[in-house]
C-alpha cells in the first residue's frame, strides 16, 4: 500500500518514555512523585542502580541542597536525574526549621521528634500567628544542564498533631483555606495543592517543552 507523506505525518509514532533518576532514599517522596509524574516518565532510584546510602545535603539553603543531591547522582551515573529538597519555614520562629527541617531535633533524623520540638517551640503562640510554608526546590540535571523549579504551600502549624497520612511535618501543617492537616489528605489531594506538586508540575512542563 502506498502511503503519502501527509499520511505519514498523521501516523502517531509511539513515544519512548524518558527515564529519570530521582535522587532520594525517601520512600514517601517517591510515592508522591510517582503519582505526579510516573505516567509520563520512568522513575528510577539510586538504589535501583546499586547506590543505597544517603545522598549528601550539606549546604545552608534549600536550593543548594537540591542541586547538590542532583549533582551527586549525575556525577555517579551520568544519567538524567532530579532531586527535591524541602524545608518548613515558620514565621514565628524566624523561618526555622527551614533548611534544617530534617534534623530539627538533632541526629539521627527523627520526624516524630522534629514535630515534638516544633510544637514545643511554638507553645503559647496563638493559631493566627502560627503561619508557615513548605518550600520545595526540585533540581534537574538533563544532559548535564541544570534547571531548578520551586513550589510553595502556605498554611499554619496546628496546636497538636492530627492525621495518619503523609509524612514528616504533615500532621501539624494545615494548608491555607483548610481546617484539616496535610496528614488527613489523600496523596492525590495533597499533590494537588502541595509544594512538591507545584514544583513537579513545573518540572514536567519544562521536560515536555524541551523534548
Ligand atoms: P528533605 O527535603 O528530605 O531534606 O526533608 C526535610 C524535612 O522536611 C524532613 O524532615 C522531611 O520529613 C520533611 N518534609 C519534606 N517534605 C515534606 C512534606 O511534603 N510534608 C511534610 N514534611 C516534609
Amino acid at each position: 500500500m502506498f502511503l503519502s507523506l501527509s499520511t505519514f505525518s498523521r501516523i502517531q509514532m509511539p513515544q519512548i518514555q524518558k527515564t529519570l533518576i530521582f535522587a532520594t532514599a525517601n520512600h514517601n517522596k517517591l510515592v508522591e512523585a510517582a503519582k505526579l509524574i510516573g505516567d509520563t516518565f520512568i522513575l528510577q532510584l539510586p538504589a535501583d542502580l546499586g547506590y543505597t546510602n544517603d545522598v549528601p545535603e550539606t549546604h545552608e539553603t534549600i536550593i543548594e541542597n537540591a542541586i547538590e543531591k542532583a549533582q551527586f547522582i549525575w556525577d555517579m551515573f551520568g544519567k538524567d536525574c532530579f532531586a527535591d529538597d524541602t524545608g518548613l519555614e515558620v514565621d514565628a520562629l524566624n523561618g526555622a526549621p527551614g533548611v534544617r527541617s530534617a534534623r530539627y531535633a538533632g541526629e539521627p533524623k527523627n520526624p516524630v521528634n522534629n514535630v515534638k520540638r516544633l510544637l514545643h517551640e511554638l507553645e503559647g503562640v496563638p493559631y493566627e500567628q502560627r503561619t508557615a510554608r513548605f518550600r520545595c526546590v526540585v533540581a534537574l540535571l538533563e544532559n548535564g544542564q541544570l534547571s531548578t523549579f520551586e513550589g510553595i504551600c502556605e498554611g499554619h502549624i496546628s496546636l497538636e498533631p492530627c492525621g495518619e497520612l503523609g509524612f514528616g511535618y504533615d500532621p501539624v501543617f494545615v494548608p491555607q483555606g483548610m481546617e484539616i492537616t496535610m496528614a488527613m489528605l489523600t496523596i492525590e489531594e495533597k499533590n494537588s495543592i502541595s509544594h512538591r506538586g507545584k514544583a513537579m508540575d513545573k518540572l514536567v512542563c519544562h521536560l515536555l517543552n524541551h523534548q
